[in-house]
């Protein structure tokens, strides 16, 4: 479970978020819709300190994991990177680098030796997790830049799952993907949901539908910073939502 309070965020003296508050719970999808420019890939960025590698950038506010601040001083950049992985919108594999070792790519970022034998049903567990394993496994050892979009996609998902993350941020996975390699993306959500805190940002609605099981509507409008409008449950998102704005934007009237 991973819990934001109070997030607010700045580049310079531009606030791009405001008092943000949102619990998302082990065992569940979350998903972050709202309008192009209301702040959720900056606040995906502050969930796993991304967003202080930009220059100018400053934030107020907590993050913490499993009871754990990520932002306090003792508080180590690699553990955190450890718990919480993420995958961008245009799938990032290290093109060059074997299918097997992008996959254990992360384990020396974070200090893990493995053995031979240790890598291999690693390797094999993580690319069945993602749903790719039966595709590659006759061919671990071609490079990565090889697969098509979704499976480097997927890979990107097996590679973060190698670190076993406690929390799994998805920043539009399927934006760069044609409709069967989303639904293999969905699918892999499903299956993982249950083990891995899953927070997704979608601009397709009948995404956020299908794969959460909360959703948070964020909106930057009237002079104000992006913040949440509305969150709860999807299907009272979508069927019963308490403000008009939230059923506007969810019925594509945005
Ligand atoms: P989209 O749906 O288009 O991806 P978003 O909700 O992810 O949009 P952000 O990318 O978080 O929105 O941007 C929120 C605001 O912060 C925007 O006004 C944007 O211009 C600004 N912003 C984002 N990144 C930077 C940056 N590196 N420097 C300055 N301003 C930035
Ligand atoms: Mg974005």
């Amino acid at each position: 479970t991973m819990i934001a309070e109070g997030i607010s965020a700045w580049f310079g003296d531009h606030k791009v978020l405001e008092q943000v508050d949102i619990t998302m719970k082990a065992g569940e999808v979350t998903a972050l819709i709202g309008p192009s420019g209301c702040g959720k890939s900056t606040f995906l960025r502050i969930l796993n300190r991304m967003h202080e590698l930009v220059p100018g950038a400053s934030l107020a506010g907590s993050v913490r994991v499993g009871g754990i601040d990520i932002y306090d001083a003792g508080e180590r950049i690699t553990e955190t990177r450890r718990k919480i992985g993420m995958v961008f919108q245009k799938p990032n594999p290290f093109p060059t680098m074997s299918i097997a070792d992008n996959v254990t790519a992360g384990l020396k970022l974070i200090g893990r030796r493995v053995t031979r034998d240790e890598r291999d049903v690693l390797v094999e567990e993580c690319l069945t997790k993602a749903g790719l394993w039966r595709e590659v496994k006759d061919r671990l050892d071609s490079s990565g830049g090889a697969l098509s979009g979704g499976q480097q996609q997927r890979l990107c998902i097996a590679r973060s799952l190698a670190v076993r993350p406690e929390v799994l941020l998805m920043d539009e996975p399927c934006s760069a993907l044609d409709p069967t390699s989303t639904r293999r993306i969905e699918e892999t959500i499903d299956a993982l949901s249950s083990e891995v805190t899953i927070v997704i940002v979608t601009h397709n609605m009948q995404q956020a539908a299908r794969v959460s099981d909360r959703c948070a509507f964020f909106l930057a409008a009237e002079g104000r910073p992006g913040h949440i409008v509305e969150q709860g449950p999807t299907e009272q998102m979508f069927g019963n939502p308490s403000d008009p704005r939230t059923n506007d934007y969810v019925n594509g009237r945005f």
